[in-house]
């Protein structure tokens, strides 16, 4: 039987990607135009805003990138 909420969501379109992404651990001491909690939908789309626009931006996630319910959507 599936247990809901899974710990190691496992969307498709993060199966099928090409691209593979690991980040290191923040450790020690960063500095950043803005720091953002959260690697979802939202915390990285206001990242990559930012960074388009030349902003040193941090996220800090948890778990890991796409672990809440943005790795869990249907994409509709
Ligand atoms: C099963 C399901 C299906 C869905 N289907 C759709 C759909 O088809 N279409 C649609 O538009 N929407 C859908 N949604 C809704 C959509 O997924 C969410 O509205 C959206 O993903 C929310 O994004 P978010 O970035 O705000 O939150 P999240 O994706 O939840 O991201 C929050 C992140 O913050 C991290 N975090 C939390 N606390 C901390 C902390 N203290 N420090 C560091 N990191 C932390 C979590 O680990 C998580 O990765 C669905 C949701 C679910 C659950």
């Amino acid at each position: 039987m599936n247990s809901w909420p899974s710990d190691k969501p496992s969307p498709v379109w993060m199966s099928l990607s090409r691209e593979t992404f690991e980040a290191p651990k923040l450790e020690g001491e960063a500095h950043a135009y803005a720091v953002i909690v959260g690697g979802g939908i939202s915390g990285l789309t206001t990242a990559l805003a930012l960074a388009r626009r030349g902003r040193k931006v941090i996220v800090l996630e948890a778990r890991r990138v796409g672990y809440g319910a943005s790795g869990r959507a249907n994409g509709q």
